[in-house]
């Protein structure tokens, strides 16, 4: 049907019932709709403690929200319970003891997908994080990966690069996105055919420019075959806290995206706020005219961690924002544009050619 949301809010609005209008429509948001509306780019299944509800209950927390599919992904990081803490902190910045790099996190997530049945497997789209990524070796642990869970892994990340206080708490040294241990990452995610998640902040706390786009852009210049998601848009809430509003933020990734046809943006949370929709919650025209313009190159998602009671109003909160895209631009940013970047079978071990044990 022809109508935009924004038309049939208003018609909505002179009609007792917009239920049925909706519904006919196809546009219905109600719990459990046959019709998913949202794919989730970027979930995790776990915080930094590793520790997360069931699977079952993200599965039935994207019925209620109409997510259809959602990537999933463990953390790469656990924060240190120290000797001297009292308390185990909320969240990696409860207190200043250390993160630490945890490969485990990819085997928890591997065995929990391995519990579902396989029509509930097949909406879910594990990538595999649990390495560090200033250690050369961290290819050997992608391969193990395959070894052990062969035609699992659809993709690699959330890869953790310059993230302002979690960095600082990070045992070991900074983690940046053109090191010789991510090239051979994106090495392998080239043999795989397998998309990367990056977080890359665009800068410091402090510096306001876009310090380490560079990074970023040296890695998508060597690797033209590698399909890179850059989380956030380079935005954190911390660069938030510290720099308001980057002016340079948007004329940066609308030059890179011209620059670089690898280069896909994650507009999770740090973006929706203050660059998808202002003050009054209103849709920013030039963030409007820029998805516009790149209709395939711009996914979203919950960043959930480990627990799914949010994700309906995570994901509706783009609704405003969404809306004010042409309908079929709406349809690929909340939905499908994350699914084509899914390569077209899991990975597997190179001996064993396209295996196709999981879904
Ligand atoms: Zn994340």
């Amino acid at each position: 049907m022809p109508y935009s949301h924004s038309v049939l809010n208003t018609l909505c609005a002179l009609f007792t019932s917009c239920a049925a209008l909706l519904l006919h429509t196809g546009l219905s948001h109600a719990a459990g709709s046959a019709e998913p509306r949202y794919t989730d780019g970027h979930l995790h299944t776990v915080d930094f403690f590793q520790q997360g509800a069931p699977l079952s209950a993200l599965l039935s927390a994207m019925d209620e929200s109409a997510v259809g599919n959602a990537m999933v992904a463990g953390i790469p990081l656990m924060k240190k319970w120290h000797e001297d803490e009292p308390k185990r902190p909320d969240t990696y910045a409860g207190d200043d003891a250390r993160v630490y790099w945890f490969s485990a996190t990819d085997a928890y997530l591997a065995q929990a997908l391995q519990t579902l049945p396989p029509e509930q497997r097949r909406r879910l789209h594990p990538f595999m994080s649990g390495f560090n990524p200033t250690d050369k070796n961290a290819d050997l642990h992608l391969q193990r990966m395959i070894e052990l869970y062969p035609g699992l892994w659809q993709g690699i990340g959330e890869v953790i690069t310059r993230h302002d206080d979690l960095t600082a708490l990070t045992d070991g040294d900074t983690a940046r996105a053109n090191s010789e241990a991510m090239f051979r990452v994106y090495r392998f995610a080239a043999r795989h055919r397998l998309p990367v998640l990056l977080h890359s902040n665009i800068t410091s706390k402090r510096e306001r420019n876009p310090l380490y786009a560079g990074e970023v852009e040296s890695a998508l210049a060597k690797f033209p075959e590698v399909n890179f998601i850059w989380a956030h848009a380079g935005t954190s809430a911390t660069l938030h806290r510290f720099q308001g509003k980057m002016d340079f933020l948007l004329p940066t990734i609308s030059r890179m995206l011209d620059a670089y046809p690898n280069l896909y943006i994650d507009l999770s949370w740090t973006v929706l706020r203050p660059y998808l929709l202002d003050g009054n919650d209103q849709p920013e025209g030039d963030w409007v005219a820029l998805v516009s313009r790149y209709p395939s190159r711009f996914v979203i998602g919950s960043d959930l961690l480990g627990k799914y009671d949010k994700l309906g109003e995570k994901l509706s909160a783009f609704a405003a924002f969404l809306q004010a895209l042409p309908a079929d631009v709406e349809a690929q940013v909340a939905r499908s544009n994350f699914l084509a970047l899914l390569p077209p079978h899991g990975a597997c071990p190179e001996r064993e050619g396209h295996c196709t044990a999981n879904p």
